[in-house]
């Protein structure tokens, strides 16, 4: 076999080719971010884009599948962090190859070809391979003896590598109810010398132990079970396999080396990082924690910001940041202080962009938010790390040894510090984190700043009553297997008869007028909330006809709608008239002018997305949205605010394709199609395996995503487009808001009655009122500058007549005068004044601030600083007396207080002062 010269992109072709050769399709990796699936963090196996597969509530047109699938395994359940830089065979960000079969091969084929392809395809030798199989320890559920039989069979294999092992192992559970069964994995011999537990005495390598020298490569696992609870399992009507093999693992096997990071997906980043550090092979070899981390880190973070996640503070955002700032920490370890990352993620970009064409795509974000997010880090990071040091020292000069969960959350605060890289550092000093106590201080946090709950919460409680009802409509017959049928396209107005109505998530049979209902009909037109867009309003109604045992009439105003359960979806409203009952005919009418008015939005946001890209770059992309009926929003990445040249530009642009009056071309067709034809997909959403797709601009498409929204018929319906405003959400990300339609006619109606209004008052014509307001601007720059003339008039004489009469202490001239609407400058040229008459005294000037705080300046003559009298200490005193402070020179100094209620009695102290700190000569 000549695989070592294999590199690793052939290697995921081989894969994917020996399955296609037998009849599989290749789907493509679904995003990192698992769509329309709040439960889970990151997509962290193969098997999450066809998790509704087995739960039996989605199909595909083949029962064969392959692919390589993006998995991240960072958070939650999966969460490797703490392996990566400490060997070689996790990773956060890791390829799982896999093939499957949806109720179609099993054991047999699974087995079968696993080993085919190991051993003859690969050439792997069958004496360092080993087989587990499932054995209940607790002896509830059967031993998997049907697989052991199938490796047994296989050519080659020694029967004493078919091992038995439990259910942490290899039984495999979806969650704590639904698909389940027992699984086989592969392990790989490495051989002794990489036990790195030789000198533990008693240790013996073993599959399933300690040491590393046993490799898992790959899991088979068979889902043939339902739990439907926790001590009951039931046979599923059609078996599935599901299986997921260590892309990295077996690169590394393949080509012969003794790390994962050694294989050509790594090499390439590791040297880069060499590269910069100008290390030597022995200093990059004595560093290697460092190189691990980086390389693994810059990498994850490549391909999350190439899904849409950009760094920030919540959820996956959050992740992203960490990572960043995580291999940043362990760059400054290495002498890598300036921003560097960038530099790496370019290769990755450069390695995977032919398999991941997103990487290339996505180029300039991707770099620039990693980029930005360093100098973010550094802003902070000295500072972070030296209050952390401080905290430890302090710990450990009390025998304590960990850090309490309320300061590392200040740490990340304050400086912006990840809880995992404050672990790191505690760690290195053998000390630990209280993590449940971050996690504490975030919730408080966040409670208290209204930021809401966290992810994995997200199940409804009330899921149950649905499933139950969904499954008894099912039995009747009344519903098929799909649940409610929907077509918001077609549908809006439908007849039906009510299933059920449920109050207070309880079903009931009839409603009264007042009550707060969910209403289910066999079919709905309703729109249901779903990528950025509003649910729609509108009624249902009773129809009166002869099968309607009664003939009363009632009426349920619908404004929200929701899909509690997979095939559910409910009219969530308010009965205005009568007493609806399960079982009545009924009408439901979609609110068709609300509904046009969202559609108008909808495809506007599209016109938005298209011009946003033509002007800005193609780093613009769509970050979230929302699609009401009165405006929309619409999100996207780009790093700085937009000029308004930009925003006329986009606004105008937008405008033109309106006029144009575009057809939209809306197809459905295979997302894999539609992938290569250079749709957009949205961030987040989840995607079936047809979809819908919006193209607008006739020969040229300058719009193309996959959309499951309404939209127009041809852009001229939108009317209008209007931008309200522009701006940031969270760093590299920016909001514009607009209005289309009705909604933009109601603003230039506002705006030209404001207009005409002000007109009016300014008795002119609407287009001369710039001329006018800029008119009325400069008479009043002249008044005011008439005004401080008159003021500083009033001063002086105010003052003139303050200096008829200055009070002596002992010797010395001492005035002291609250002058009024005076300005510290006016203060101090008021001094002057009192000065140049008196060539030996005191003057201290009080006034009240516009801003309602009072201001005081001391002026001393030269002759009384020699006798110990000093400007600066006098306010000081005095400023004390109103709550307040400052200071200045000898002969001159100013003071601000609080209190402005105190001014006159401190003024009044001032002789005192005076008498008490003169020196005779
Ligand atoms: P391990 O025990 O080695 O962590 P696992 O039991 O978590 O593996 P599975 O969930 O069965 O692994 O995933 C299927 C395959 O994906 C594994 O056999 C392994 O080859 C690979 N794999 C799992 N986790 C990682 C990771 N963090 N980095 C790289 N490859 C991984
Ligand atoms: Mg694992």
């Amino acid at each position: 076999m000549t695989v070592k010269s294999l590199s690793g992109a052939k290697i995921r072709q081989v894969y994917i080719d020996y399955f296609l050769d037998r009849g599989h399709t290749m789907v493509p990796s679904s995003s990192l971010v698992p769509g329309g699936d709040q439960t889970l963090l990151f997509t962290n196996a193969g098997m999450v884009q066809f998790k509704d597969i087995f739960l039996g509530t989605d199909s595909r047109p083949y029962t064969r599948a392959t692919n390589s699938q993006k998995c991240m395994r960072v958070a939650g359940k999966h969460n490797d962090l703490d392996d990566v830089g400490q060997d070689d065979t996790h990773h956060t960000f890791f390829e799982m190859l896999g093939n499957w079969s949806f109720g179609d091969y099993y054991k047999k084929e699974a087995i079968q070809w696993a080993w085919e392809l190991l051993t003859e395809v690969w050439g792997l030798q069958k004496e360092r391979l080993y087989a587990t199989c499932f054995k209940d320890e607790k002896r509830e559920i059967p031993t998997d003896e049907e697989a052991a039989e199938e490796w047994r069979k296989q050519p080659g294999i020694d029967p004493t590598h078919i091992m038995f092992f439990g259910r942490k192992d290899n039984f495999w559970e979806m969650a704590e109810t639904g698909p389940s069964g027992p699984c086989s994995e592969i392990h790989y011999d490495r051989g002794e010398k990489y036990c790195d537990l030789q000198d533990v005495p008693g240790h013996v390598c073993q599959v399933n132990g300690d040491c590393q020298r046993f490799l898992e490569l790959w899991n088979l696992v068979f889902i043939q079970y339902n739990r439907t609870d926790a001590t009951h399992l039931e046979p599923l009507p059609a078996t599935h396999v599901d299986t997921g093999m260590g892309f990295e693992r077996i690169v590394s096997i393949l080509q012969d080396v003794d790390s994962n990071y050694k294989t050509d997906l790594f090499a390439p980043i590791m040297d880069t990082i060499q590269d910069l550090t100008g290390h030597s092979d022995s200093e990059r070899a004595a560093n290697l924690t460092p190189y691990r981390v980086i390389a693994d880190h810059a990498r994850a973070a490549t391909f999350l910001i190439a899904d849409g996640v950009v760094p920030g503070n919540m959820g996956r955002n959050y992740i992203c940041r960490m990572i960043i700032r995580r291999a940043a920490r362990f760059g400054g370890k290495i002498g890598l202080d300036d921003p560097f990352l960038a530099r790496v993620a370019e290769v990755v970009i450069n390695e995977y962009g032919e398999f991941y064409p997103e990487l290339s795509r996505n180029r300039s974000a991707i770099l620039s938010n990693i980029t930005s997010e360093e100098q973010r880090f550094q802003r902070t990071l000295v500072g972070g790390l030296s209050r952390l040091e401080v905290l430890l020292t302090k710990l450990q000069d009390n025998g304590d040894m960990v850090l309490p969960g309320k300061q590392s959350f200040d740490l990340y605060a304050t400086y912006g510090l990840p809880l995992e890289i404050t672990r790191d550092i505690a760690r290195e000093q053998n000390m630990e984190v209280d993590e449940s106590g971050f996690n504490q201080s975030m919730q408080e946090h966040r409670t208290a700043s209204g930021a809401g709950g966290d992810f994995g919460k997200l199940i409804d409680e009330g899921v149950e009553v649905y499933r139950h009802l969904l499954e008894n409509l099912q039995a009747q017959g009344t519903l098929g297997i799909e649940g409610v049928a929907y077509n918001p396209y077609e549908w809006l107005e439908m007849e039906g008869h009510l299933l059920a109505m449920l109050k207070d998530g309880k079903p009931i049979s009839e409603a009264e007028p007042g009550d707060k209902v969910e209403v289910l009909l066999p079919r709905t037109g309703f729109y249901v909330e779903a990528g950025g867009q509003v649910a729609d309003n509108g009624i249902i109604r009773s129809v009166n006809d002869s099968s309607n045992a009664r003939s009363e009439a009632w009426q349920i105003r619908v404004t929200d709608m929701r899909k509690p359960a997979a095939g559910m979806i409910v009219h969530i409203g308010e009965v205005e008239i009568g007493t609806p009952r399960v079982g009545d005919l009924a009408i439901a009418q979609v609110d068709t002018r609300y509904r046009r008015d969202i559609m108008r939005n909808h495809t506007a946001t599209h016109l938005l997305h298209a011009e946003l890209r033509a002007v800005l770059g193609e780093h613009a992309r769509q970050a979230g949205s929302l699609v009401a009926p009165d405006r929309l929003r619409f999100d996207f990445t780009h790093p700085q605010a937009l000029t308004s040249e930009q925003l006329e530009r986009i606004e105008a642009g937008v405008n033109v394709r309106v006029l144009d009056n575009y057809q939209l071309n809306i197809r459905v067709k295979p997302l894999q199609l539609a992938m290569e034809e250079g749709a957009t997909a949205l961030f987040g959403e989840k995607y079936a395996e047809n979809v819908r797709t919006i193209t607008i601009g006739d020969d040229e498409p300058f719009s193309y995503e996959l959309c499951g929204g309404t939209h127009v018929e041809e852009t001229g319906d939108i009317g209008l487009f209007l931008i309200t405003s522009e701006g940031s959400t969270a760093a590299g990300i920016r909001r514009i808001e607009a209005v289309t339609g009705r909604g933009a006619y109601e603003m230039v109606q506002r705006r030209s009655k404001t207009l005409k209004s002000t007109a009016a008052l300014l008795e002119t014509t609407p287009e001369d009122v710039p001329a006018k307001i800029a008119g009325m601007l400069d008479e009043l720059t002249q008044q005011s500058k008439l005004l401080s003339r008159l003021r500083q008039q009033l001063g002086n004489l105010r003052m003139l007549r303050h200096m008829d009469r200055v009070p002596v202490v002992n010797d010395v001239p001492v005035l002291t005068a609250v002058l009024e609407d005076t300005d510290a400058e006016t203060l101090r040229s008021m001094s002057d004044v009192f000065r140049q008459r008196n060539p030996s005294g005191v003057a201290v000037l009080g006034s009240v601030g516009s801003s309602g705080r009072p201001i005081v300046i001391a002026a001393v003559t030269e002759d009384l600083v020699k006798r110990g009298l000093h400007a600066g200490e006098l306010v000081k005193f005095v400023a004390g007396q109103m709550g307040g402070g400052g200071g200045g020179r000898p002969t001159l100094a100013q003071a601000g207080g609080k209190d402005a209620g105190k001014l006159k009695e401190a003024l009044a102290s001032v002789p005192g002062w005076v008498e008490n700190n003169l020196k005779n000569e």
